[in-house]
């Protein structure tokens, strides 16, 4: 088969590998598409300390199951799946309390072993046990169930950030995480939705999320104008879905009293720190939390969500592109042309 392989830092190459076989208790899917990942962006730019090469990356992947391996009930050849790529192992402290993202030993198609920039992925025994494997509906097509792994991140965002019924809901960033906090928070009741973002066509793009109030510090002051929009009293929630030190620590600004700040986005590894107020947390009795990935649960309550429409997730694909595209499909996403960036084996 054909794989795009991450052979080092800043080099992919495109490689005919052999097809891989279906171990016991796990499947084989052919990939018909998989979408690029900031993360994969940072594993192309930067290299992953948990990611060995060389590797087949690609985590946001659907597809047809191709083999079934021995054993195995409940799946079938020729079945539409969509993979929920973190396999959390089950058995540790914190998988016992409920907590997959936090599991000692989690594993991440992708990540850990090879995942879906290739015409086949293999899904382990592990991940078929755990419901990893997520059935897909006829009329929801591959590109948005590949969506459930971003998707699944901000459930968790707003379910640990407690986003409720008739709640202003700040998000700072209007990526593809941002915009599905937004439609998620919506799906939670909140009742006005302040959308946050540097760059105007960025911000312009995130319209379908409809989201109440748009805002770029270009234009004007964000903490100012949260205030504005909500009466001196400041956003119930603030969710930062950017990788920006400066928005996490306006966050504590522009919460309200008991108000909950998500630090949703990582920081750069060379730039951790910021500068707090603490009094402003301390007065304020402020929750501070930070979330990261979904569980298996997440992602499918996340497939529901685009069933319904909560999630658009036609709006998130920007562009399709093939495996010989790989490098150019990195450097747009790098540049954040679009929302979201699909590369589908078979084009081409
Ligand atoms: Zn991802
Ligand atoms: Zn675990």
């Amino acid at each position: 088969m054909k794989a795009a392989v991450l052979t080092g830092v800043q080099n992919f190459e495109l490689r005919e590998v052999p097809n891989p076989q279906p171990p016991g208790g796990g499947l084989i899917v052919k990939v018909e598409t998989c979408a690029i990942c900031g993360t994969d962006v940072k594993m192309y730019r930067f290299g992953y300390s948990a990611a060995k090469l060389p590797l087949i990356p690609g985590h946001e992947l659907a597809g047809t199951i191709a083999r079934v391996g021995e054993g195995i009930q409940g799946h079938r050849e020729g079945e539409r799946v969509v993979v929920a790529p973190n396999i959390p192992c089950g058995t540790c402290f914190y998988c016992q309390r409920g907590m997959q993202t936090s599991c000692e030993k989690l594993q991440t198609i992708g990540v850990h072993r090879d995942g879906g920039f290739a015409q086949y992925v293999m899904i382990p025994a592990l991940a078929v046990r755990q419901g990893c494997v997520i059935p897909v509906p006829e009329d929801i097509s591959f590109e948005e169930a590949a969506l459930i792994d971003p998707a699944s991140c901000a459930i968790n965002a707003c379910e640990l950030s407690r986003v409720k019924v008739g709640d202003v809901v700040v998000v700072i960033g209007a990526g593809p995480a941002g915009c599905l906090n937004v439609e998620v928070s919506r799906a939670f009741g909140a009742q006005k939705i302040i959308l946050v973002q540097r760059s105007l066509p960025r911000l312009k793009q995130a319209e379908f999320t409809r989201a109440d109030v748009y805002v770029s510090p270009l234009r004007e002051d964000v903490v100012k104008r949260v205030m504005q929009e909500t009466g001196g009293k400041g956003a119930d929630v603030v969710i930062v879905a950017c990788g920006s030190g400066e928005a996490q620590e306006q966050a504590l600004e522009m919460v309200a009293k008991r108000g909950n700040v998500n630090l949703f986005g990582g920081l750069p590894k060379n730039s951790t720190f910021i500068k707090v107020n603490s009094n402003l947390i301390h007065y304020k009795e402020t929750f501070v939390i930070g979330t990261h990935g979904g569980s298996t649960r997440q992602c499918k309550t996340a497939l529901d969500m685009i069933a319904s429409g909560k999630i658009k997730a036609k709006e998130y694909v920007s562009c399709r592109l093939g495996l010989p595209d790989f490098s150019q499909a990195i450097k747009l996403a790098e540049e954040r042309k679009g929302l979201k960036i699909f590369i589908n084996p078979y084009e081409r």
